[in-house]
């Protein structure tokens, strides 16, 4: 089998159905909510339903190799040429029906929620990759907003031109450092890439869509210095600050450790440093997915209404 083959195939086995240059992938939440259960910490805090949410990227390419990343970024991925946008969502809510389709027999389906799941409300473009690296991203949002749904974007921030342009219903930046020496040694850039990050700052505090600014932070590796962070947070005024920690999960494990995963305890501890630094509230907080919310105090919550 080539490589590009194996590559396809190992994906589609860890649940990537594969659209083109993209893919969708329904998270475990979704699964939980479709069984009447708990949804996830987007529900929590934004009012998003875990089973009206496709979980999607239009590209599987990074220029990051991060530590705790999830997914198999180590590996070759099968090399495809960007799918236009209206082909590629067409593909990936195929891709999610089918999913869907498979929990109508199931006698612990919630009915109510299935008949809601037919009818997706939202997009999160944050399976894998870097969104900003595919060239019809604007267009690819455009479209989902006509669709009448909502759109979160997770950018890891090196691509400020596109950033620029685009126009989701909330933006994300993941910072995982407070400088350019720990940024090369937990992200791993494939390039110079710092000087590109302090410029998406700048652009995310002239932003008009509502922005978040997302840490992921491991134990002995970047869960330090939160005045630090602070300091740089503060160049793009973000409305929210989401600090995570990071889970010892999927293919993160072979690069970190179980003991690299903080405890809820200390997450609310840094969040509640760095919400002083910054003069940001603790507003919400998800025990269960070890993670907290900072305010602004400039914009509502509540996405669904
Ligand atoms: S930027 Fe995101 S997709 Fe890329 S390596 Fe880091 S965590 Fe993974």
């Amino acid at each position: 089998m080539s490589p590009l083959n194996q590559a396809t195939e190992a994906l589609t086995k860890k649940g990537y159905h594969l659209v083109g240059s993209g893919a969708v992938k329904p998270c475990l939440w979704l699964n939980r909510s479709l069984r009447g259960g708990d949804q996830c910490y987007k529900n929590h805090f934004y009012g998003i339903s875990s089973h009206r949410c496709v979980q999607m990227t239009p590209t599987l390419e990074c220029n990051h190799q991060c530590l705790h990343c999830w997914r198999p970024i180590d590996d070759p991925l099968p090399a495809k040429e960007p799918m236009e946008p209206k082909e590629l969502l067409d593909g990936i809510l195929r891709g999610q029906q089918k999913f869907i389709s498979g929990y109508g027999g199931a006698k612990t389906t919630d009915q109510e929620r299935l008949a809601e799941a037919r009818q997706p409300k939202h997009v999160a473009i944050s399976l894998m990759g870097e969104p900003t690296l595919y060239p019809y991203l604007k267009e690819l949002i455009d479209l989902i907003r006509q669709q009448s749904m909502t759109s979160f974007v997770v950018s890891n921030a090196t691509r400020p031109e596109v950033l620029a342009e685009i126009l989701p219903t909330q933006l994300y930046l993941s910072i995982n450092a407070p400088d350019e020496e720990m940024y090369r040694r937990v992200c791993r850039p494939t390039a110079d890439l710092w000087p590109k990050i302090l410029e998406s700052l700048e652009i995310i505090k002239q932003h008009r869509c509502r922005s978040v600014i997302r840490l992921t932070l491991a134990r002995g590796l970047n869960m330090e210095r939160a005045k630090d962070y602070a300091h740089l947070i503060a160049k793009a005024e973000p409305d929210y600050v989401e600090v995570k920690a990071y889970m010892h999960l999927g293919r993160s494990r072979d690069r970190l450790t179980r003991e690299d995963m903080p405890q809820h305890a200390e997450i609310l501890e840094f969040a509640r440093d760095l919400g002083e630094a910054l003069g940001y509230e603790l507003e919400a907080d998800v025990p269960l997915s070890r993670v907290a919310l900072l305010t602004s105090g400039r914009v509502s919550r509540n996405l669904e209404g």
